[in-house]
């Protein structure tokens, strides 16, 4: 009698995701991590094998014995297993601490053209042509493009042809050259290598020393802005590719760090791979290939990147750790730092976490030796900017601009007669931020959205910074029909814009925000215009508060400094101390001394304070008091169970009874009210407590209730923004 595999798998479900195992049959032995197609519900699915079983019962038996009706296995998917042991214990872990199905999971660590759901995606062949074994009698052309190809083993098609365009096909039809197709290759990256290493600084030395010579899982680097962090990142990577073993660097937007890239590849030429979102799926596929075969030592990438398939990973770079770009919204919403910790733990080797601005969760870990904290304190060119702080509401008193204050137009006159360049930061996109009715004082709002609109002056609409709906500016006002008009508040960076032509006409300017900045590579484009000093100014918003490494850069200006204070969230601080800081990190990065100006309209709060003084440390003793008093990360953990659906009543429902569902060791807030987005009314429920494991059981035993099935419900365990 034949053998029999008992296959159980996870199944991808387009509709309802459903977490549990499936069994098939097959005859022949599969391995744990392949896919395969099976009959789901009379519906052709893609399965995840889990584990194969071996059995000498007969088919019959086996039905008999499990009571069900099992069906074979389709077609298998791969030759050996895509999710290797080490990805699949990552994915329970993941899946056990974000509260996701398995298939999310495994949907999230790979590239979209071999995700589960997309199989429909072809995966794109090129044709290649090798020599045959047999002999012929061959023109002297022919011969020539015959040894050519001899002599190089292999050839792309369209490549020979472009350089023997008479014979290639000549060549085939007599069956000198074989044709064949294989999958297409990530071509290599082109760099000119020119940087070398540098001497190190002593303090850059000193911490290589420390990095190097103890035994720790996991580093962190706080290093003030200019202190020359990358330079220590890339010699460490350099001692570890000495080793054959694999470098992963990971940058928090890629768009926003093309000077990162470009550091790297200068450095490290060979053998490099980028992986971001701003790749199509193909050219994602192919860096992924390029690390799963081995040919990538050293990438470059952003969050996902952290999935990649390595095989021996000898060090972990985190740069930027505070960022948010670093945690997922969407199911599973990990953050990167976690897997970051587990990946180096498996491969046994340091993870080195880098940052001017550490999260106060990595500094607070730090500061109890859970990670150990390394420091440079000094600049490269060993001088900090002077940072002066303008008061707004002194500067309106006084009848000046609500937009530039007279300090930091001086300070921009001097720079434009002294030929060095001035970068300008509102982090606020769009011409005014709110049109209010002038009778009854409502807001015009995104008609998907709760969210206010923005008016933007180059296409004359409002647009919602949410979904991206456009409108024309409306005739009446919707609610009370008065056609009176609207009064305009706010200003973004296109007003900006404006000012700043009327004030300085002659002053070239090149503004950076999303408005900008949609078609590929049109950041790193903007950015090489202003490295080459086409531009004087450079305006955007927190696009350009990050990593620039501008030499003549002398001034740096951050208008309306901390609008960002005046938001209820709980890291509200943080995020503007860090953008306050990172903003003046720009300046004065060469020989000329830096300035820099904060104008703000609460020049006494602690994080403009500090970040005038750029002191991290006294910034973290007040947030950490303020978050201690506050019942806040890192002293409580969240989880925030957000419902949503384009009916009201079932959203409410949902919730109280989510909430209804959780009492325990911890606090259950809510149900709260979020704003509509993209025509979905959400709700939340919000846990806080200090005993996680006991809070993610609870709300695990909720997610398998019945009353919840069908319903649209987001776990985030740790979210960073609760708005
Ligand atoms: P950070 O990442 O800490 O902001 P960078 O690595 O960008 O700092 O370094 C700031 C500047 O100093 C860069 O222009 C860099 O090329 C330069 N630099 C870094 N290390 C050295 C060194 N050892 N000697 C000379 N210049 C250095
Ligand atoms: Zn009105
Ligand atoms: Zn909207």
């Amino acid at each position: 009698m034949e053998d029999f595999y008992l296959i159980h798998c996870w199944i991808e479900h387009p509709i309802r995701p459903v977490d549990q195992l499936y069994t098939y049959y097959s005859s022949k032995e599969l391995l744990p991590g392949m896919r395969i197609k099976v009959d789901f519900n009379n519906r052709e699915s893609i399965g995840f094998v889990e584990n194969v079983e071996k059995t000498n019962q007969s088919l019959e038996e086996i039905k008999n014995t499990l009571k069900i009706e099992i069906k074979p296995v389709l077609e298998v998917l791969d030759e050996e297993p895509l999710i290797t042991e080490e990805l699949h214990d990552l994915a329970m872990y993941l899946k056990d601490t974000t509260l996701s199905t398995t298939i999310s999971c495994f949907q999230a660590m790979l590239p979209s053209k071999i995700k589960p759901i997309s199989s429909k995606q072809t995966i794109v062949n090129e044709q290649f042509v090798k020599v045959s074994d047999e002999e012929y009698s061959l023109t002297p052309k022919q011969l020539e493009a015959f040894l050519y190809v001899k002599d190089k083993g292999e050839v792309l098609y369209k490549d020979l042809r472009k350089k023997y365009p008479n014979v290639a096909k000549a060549l085939i039809d007599k069956g000198a050259l074989i044709r064949y197709e294989k999958e297409k290759e990530a071509t290599d990256i082109q760099v000119d290598m020119r940087s070398s290493k540098l001497p190190l600084s002593i303090e850059q030395k000193a911490v290589m020393d420390e990095f190097n010579h103890t035994k720790d899982d996991v580093y962190l680097l706080r290093g003030v802005t200019g202190s020359g962090k990358t330079e220590v990142y890339l010699q460490l990577a350099e001692e570890v590719l000495k080793e054959g073993k694999q470098v992963l660097i990971l940058v928090p937007e890629i768009g926003l760090t093309p000077q990162m890239i470009e550091r790297v590849s200068s450095r490290f030429g060979v053998g490099l791979a980028i992986y971001h979102s701003g790749l199509n799926p193909q050219e994602k596929y192919e860096q992924y290939k390029k690390v799963k075969n081995h040919k990538a030592s050293i990438i470059v990438g952003t969050r996902s990147s952290i999935f990649l398939p390595f095989q021996n990973l000898g060090l972990i770079v985190m740069d930027e750790e505070h960022d948010g770009s670093y945690k997922q919204d969407s199911q599973p919403s990990y953050h990167c730092r976690d897997i970051a910790i587990f990946r180096a733990k498996y491969h046994h080797c340091k993870l080195l976490l880098g940052s001017a601005t550490p999260s106060l969760e990595s500094y607070a870990r730090a500061m109890k030796g859970v990670y150990h904290l390394l420091k440079m304190e000094h600049r490269i060119n060993d001088q900090l900017p002077t940072v002066s702080i303008v008061s707004m509401k002194d500067a309106l008193q006084r009848g000046e601009s609500f937009i530039l204050s007279n300090a930091l137009k001086d300070k921009i006159q001097d720079r434009l007669t002294k030929h060095q360049q001035v970068i300008l930061l509102l982090n606020r996109r769009g011409y005014h931020s709110i049109l209010k009715c002038k009778t009854c004082g409502e807001v015009i709002r995104c008609p998907h959205c709760d969210i206010a609109m923005s008016y933007h002056y180059e296409d004359k609409m409002m647009k919602c910074h949410t979904c991206g709906t456009s409108i024309r500016v409306p005739y009446e006002c919707k609610s009370c029909g008065s056609r009176e008009g609207f009064t305009k508040y706010g200003f973004g960076t296109e007003r900006l814009e404006e000012e700043l032509q009327k004030e300085f006409p002659n002053a070239r300017l090149l503004r950076m925000d999303r408005d900008t900045t949609t078609k590929k590579n049109s950041h790193k484009n903007l950015l090489e215009r202003f490295g080459n000093q086409e531009a004087d100014i450079l305006l955007g918003t927190q696009m350009i508060a990050k990593g620039l490494d501008y030499p003549n850069v002398t001034l740096v200006g951050v208008v309306n400094g901390d609008e960002g204070l005046t938001r209820t969230d709980y890291r509200s601080c943080e995020v503007t101390f860090d953008l306050l800081m990172q903003a003046a990190g720009r300046s004065g990065r060469s020989e000329e001394e830096g300035e820099v100006i904060f104008q703000v309209y609460d020049p006494t709060h602690y994080a403009v304070q500090c970040a005038a003084r750029q002191d991290y440390e006294t910034f973290f003793k007040f947030e950490m008091q303020y978050r201690h008093d506050g019942l806040y990360p890192p002293y409580r953990y969240f989880i925030a169970i957000t419902v949503q659906s384009r009916n009201q009543k079932i959203v409410d429902e949902t919730a109280l009874f989510i909430k209804s569902m959780l009492v325990g060791d911890y606090k259950t807030i809510g149900v709260i009210s979020l704003l509509k987005i993209r025509d979905l009314y959400r709700s939340r429920v919000l846990l806080k407590g200090t005993d996680l494991d006991s809070m993610r059981n609870d709300v695990r035993n909720l997610l398998g209730k019945e009353e919840l099935k069908g319903k649209d419900i987001r776990i985030d365990v740790n979210p960073m923004v609760l708005d």
